[in-house]
């Protein structure tokens, strides 16, 4: 039997490590699509338009809203994301899995749109770990630092509303985890 098509939110603060996750993850899984999220947040000098994000003024994204073409949105150290969705929801139909990689907020609100979907946790080993995970990431400066780091307080307190939670201390442990949670999700129809 072919496995279904499965919504996967892999969220979790910002610095645990989730891109490095959701890379492997996907690698891992041949029938993968990667969402594209909308964002008013300014692009990175090494980010492309359309690549990694879809950027858009706040006019646009509110347009967005109220039009209905976002599954999930969230406004996350004072920019907007969301995830398109009319994509997310023609992959899932066709039997992808689609991996969002959104924050808590957001992945909150997929339980309520979608309530098949599957909700990881991605969890730093503690919070002194996450800290100097994001000081030595370097992408960004103190101050938004600071606010990524007040952010990720509240998003870890929200960690029980997830289906599971995993530890990223080993990222070959972790990845094996998340996949295998993710063939679990797809065979119990
Ligand atoms: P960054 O600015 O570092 O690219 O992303 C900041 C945070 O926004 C990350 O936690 C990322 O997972 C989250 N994010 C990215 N796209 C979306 C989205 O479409 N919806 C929501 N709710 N969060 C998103």
């Amino acid at each position: 039997m072919t496995p279904r098509g499965l919504l996967v939110v892999i969220a979790g603060p910002s610095g645990v490590g989730k891109g490095t996750v959701h890379a492997r993850v996907r690698a891992s899984l041949p029938d993968a699509t990667l969402s594209i999220s909308v964002t008013t947040r300014r692009a990175r000098p090494t980010e492309v338009d359309g690549v990694h994000y879809h950027f858009v003024d706040r006019p646009a994204f509110e347009a967005m809203v109220a039009a209905g073409e976002l599954l999930e949105w969230a406004e996350y150290a004072g920019n907007l994301y969301g995830t398109p969705r009319a994509q997310a929801e023609a992959a899932v139909a066709d039997g992808k899995v689609v991996v969002l990689d959104i924050e808590v907020q957001g992945a909150l609100q997929v339980r309520e749109q979608a309530p098949d979907a599957l909700l990881v946790f991605l969890a730093p080993p503690s919070f002194a770990e996450l800290e100097r995970r994001l000081r030595t990431r370097g992408t960004e400066d103190d101050a938004t630092v600071a606010a990524r780091l007040e952010v990720a307080r509240a998003e870890l307190a929200r960690r029980d509303a997830f289906d599971v939670v995993v530890i990223n201390d080993d990222l070959d442990r972790c990845v094996a985890e998340v996949l295998d949670t993710i063939t679990a999700a797809r065979a119990a129809a």
